[in-house]
């Protein structure tokens, strides 16, 4: 395996943005910072919308550090970089080097150089032509494209050299924290984690809300939402997640609201609570992994109803897509094997035979006041939620 001595990230929308660049580009090395920063000590400088990640000590794993860069939200490209000495004989045995780590049957390459060291002998089109020829001599399937190239091998020769060959993706979107925070109403499920994904990539953080409903729901399905929190803080930094309690409202529905209007109540009693703890973080807005059609209680008139429980902006990016579509993703993003676990969630255990699927709201409000002091159960649920900091 290819060492690895500087990485490289090139930021990716932050660049367009104007007079508020350095803002989102301090969030991005921020996040950056707190995504390697326990593999040990590193220097992350910014210039021109890149930002230069050197390690300081010796023996950081810098291959887990390119993986958990891929994560951080704001960066296009990701180029690990080898350093060398600096005399043309190093910077070409090093880049033949770099490029035979590299699958480069039936490709092409560019080589591109800056020389921020102006005392160096040679000009920069001068080294990529002595790079470019030592690669082609030595390496075989290889043919040079300088409009198009499939490989971009870059040369800097600053204090030292640097030989940039291989290029992995970011995960794009923009720094987690630049774009204010919601509340994500997360559940077990499949569509939840990939919903709050797709908003945090937008560089909102969040805040986790789960309804959890003991003894009906085990505490092994409140470890399945823990571990779902986890892997979207890989992406999305840290996270609070509020475990709400949520068994005696639920038996209290059971109990006084007609069967096939238990999971609208119930929704709307969720989205409640969430705004209410959503306004205690400063959240603006809140996210559910809603898809129309998916589920009896996320008809059209389904989702009038829940939505008609709260003020604040709901997101729901998964509402245009086919559950193939949110699988697809939440396979990329890694929460899909911890989702298909089998433990029951609250929605689940006491669902009506025959849910009404096009609910009506002044029905709704009116078996509503049977409900005992919902407000008094509200607030309770809230003051005795646990709080878990992931
Ligand atoms: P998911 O795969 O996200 O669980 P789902 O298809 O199972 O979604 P529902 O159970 O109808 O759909 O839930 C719709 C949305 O309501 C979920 O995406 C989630 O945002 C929220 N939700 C449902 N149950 C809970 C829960 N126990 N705690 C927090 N949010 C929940
Ligand atoms: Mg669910």
């Amino acid at each position: 395996m290819q060492k690895i001595d500087l990485i490289l990230l090139k930021c990716g929308e932050i660049s367009l943005k104007g007079l508020n660049r350095p803002k989102f580009e301090q969030k991005l090395a921020e996040n950056v910072a707190a995504a390697i920063g326990n593999l040990g000590k590193f220097s992350i400088k910014k210039s021109q919308s890149m930002l230069y990640v050197e390690p300081l000590e010796d023996g950081i794993n810098m291959q887990e550090a390119v993986s958990r860069l891929k994560k951080v939200f704001g960066i296009a490209n990701i180029c690990p970089a080898v350093r060398c000495d600096k005399d043309m004989e190093s910077i070409k045995k090093t880049a033949v080097e770099c490029m035979k780590n590299i699958d480069c049957t039936d490709r092409t390459f560019k080589v591109e150089s800056k020389r921020e060291d102006k005392k160096f002998p040679l000009n920069s089109p001068q080294i990529s032509r002595e790079v470019g020829g030592a690669i082609l001599k030595n390496m075989s399937g290889l043919k040079v494209d300088v409009h198009n190239p499939d490989i971009l091998v870059q040369v800097e020769v600053r204090k030292e050299a640097y030989i940039f060959a291989e290029k992995f993706s970011g995960a794009g979107g923009m720094p987690v924290g630049s774009s204010g925070r919601a509340a994500l109403l997360l559940s077990g499920g499949i569509d939840s984690p990939v919903a709050g994904w797709m908003i945090a990539k937008r560089g909102v953080k969040l805040d986790a809300v789960y309804f959890h409903s003991p003894p009906y729901t085990s505490e092994r399905a409140k470890d399945k939402v823990i571990d779902l929190a986890k892997i979207v803080a890989k992406y999305a930094r840290n996270i609070n997640l509020y475990v709400v309690p949520f068994t005696d409202i639920q038996l209290d529905i059971i109990e006084k609201c007609p069967k096939n209007y238990l999971t609208v109540i119930m929704r709307r009693i969720m989205m409640r609570i969430a705004e209410k703890i959503a306004v205690q973080n400063n959240d603006t807005a809140l996210i559910t992994g809603e898809s129309i059609g998916q589920v009896a209680s996320q008809t059209m008139e389904a989702l009038y109803c829940t939505n008609s429980a709260v003020s604040m902006p709901v997101f729901r990016p998964c509402i245009g897509m086919d559950k193939e579509e949110i699988v697809q993703i939440s396979k990329k993003i890694d929460t899909y094997e911890t989702s298909i676990q089998p433990y029951e969630d609250c929605c689940t255990i006491f669902v009506p035979k025959h849910p009404k699927t096009k609910p009506k709201l002044d029905e709704i409000i009116e078996v509503e006041k049977n409900l005992t002091d919902i407000d008094g159960m509200i607030e309770s649920a809230i003051e005795n939620a646990e709080i878990i900091n992931i």
